[in-house]
């Protein structure tokens, strides 16, 4: 029995949770949910958006698995989610980004990985109006937070038999930040001769991305570059509905997808629950209960081969149940068949 705490989110978030609660517990793997609301809601009752409880309930867990929170622009409480990943030194944000089968995309071939630093860089918070007229913002990166990032990416690339590890950033304008971040990244590459290294400017990327997508392998970035990055390359495997993420530090991991609580759609039931079930299948993994997760995933693709159960956002007509439904009814005929 896993006890995993359970935060559903804003908007959309309920509902891939449920989906998702419901595709993880069709692989017969036992969980006990502790459940935790976070959020806006929390504000009248706890005076936070972030309630003890539910940090309390993380650290004792240890895992979470996290709908997408709404944050109010521009005014307004902070993102829940920065708070989460800075409060547990939740410093990786790993993404996956591949080609699935049938889903629109203009890309046939893409598989890579996104090891986004997750707890510096001009998400520190440090922000202050100098003036009426001047905001000013602070980027801020430490040696450690490079070294743990950039450390990360390339173990990640020995474990999981990658072959090339890409370090992003923009040390040609910035010299310190920046520049600290390619001078630590270029000195770590050495302790791991059997991966290739490269190192690409930001603007660059994004071109080389859009081109040839197929050439990257592990991508390792800054929080801000790391963030927009990881939209892009879910752009080029048919969007954010079918992108999972983790957020992982040295004692606590979070699991969530990469979109937000899409508010538009919200209450209609026509969300896409891949990116979460996808995130629970990296929580799986972590759990080591692999066979569960290798029978979600595959009962994912075939029905994506399919193409009969398929959500509004990839070209179909079924609602979240249906499609929920659908995979479920596929990893049910699997356990048969083992
Ligand atoms: P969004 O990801 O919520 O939505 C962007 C577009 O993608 C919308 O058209 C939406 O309908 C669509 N979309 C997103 N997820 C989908 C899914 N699973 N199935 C089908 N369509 C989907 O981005 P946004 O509109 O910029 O942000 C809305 C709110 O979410 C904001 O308050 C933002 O701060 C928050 N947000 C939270 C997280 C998080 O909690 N990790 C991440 C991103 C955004």
């Amino acid at each position: 029995m896993h006890r995993i705490t359970l935060i559903p989110g804003d908007g959309i978030g309920p509902e891939v949770a449920l989906a998702t609660r419901r595709v993880l517990e069709a692989t017969g793997v036992q969980f006990d949910w502790d459940i935790r609301n976070v959020g806006e809601s929390q504000i009248t009752l706890h005076g936070t958006p972030l309630p003890e409880d539910t940090l309390t309930s993380v650290e004792r867990n240890r895992i979470a698995l996290k709908g997408p929170i709404t944050t109010p622009k521009g005014i307004g409480f902070r993102s829940v989610s920065v708070e989460l990943r800075k409060k547990f030194d939740l410093y990786v944000n790993l993404r996956p980004i591949k080609t699935y089968p049938n889903i629109p995309s203009k890309y046939d071939n893409v598989d890579l990985v996104i090891v986004r630093e997750n707890t510096e860089d001009l998400y520190s918070g440090v922000e202050f109006m100098v003036s009426p007229d001047i905001a000013q913002s602070v980027k801020i990166f430490t040696r450690k937070g490079c070294e743990r990032i950039i450390r990360f990416a390339f173990e990640y690339a020995m474990k999981n038999n990658r072959k090339k590890v890409t370090a992003v950033h923009k040390a040609n304008i910035m010299k310190c930040t920046d520049g600290l971040f390619l001078e630590v990244a270029n000195c770590i590459a050495k302790d791991y001769p059997s991966i290739e290294y490269e190192d690409m400017i930001i603007d660059a990327m994004c071109m080389r991305l859009v081109q040839y997508p197929e050439r990257y392998d592990v991508l390792v970035l800054p929080n801000l570059y790391g963030d927009i990055v990881s939209d892009l390359c879910a752009g080029l495997v048919g969007g954010i509905g079918i992108t999972p993420g983790a957020n992982i530090g040295a004692e606590i991991s979070i699991f969530e997808a990469i979109h937000g609580s899409a508010p538009d759609i919200a209450g209609k039931g026509i969300a896409n629950p891949i990116a979460l079930i996808l995130s629970g299948v990296m929580m799986l993994r972590q759990l080591n209960e692999v066979n569960a997760a290798e029978r979600i995933e595959q009962a994912i693709n075939k029905i994506l081969m399919e193409g009969k159960y398929l959500t509004f956002d990839l070209g179909g007509k079924s609602t979240t149940d249906e499609f929920v439904a659908a995979i479920i009814e596929k990893i049910k005929n699997m356990d048969i068949i083992a």
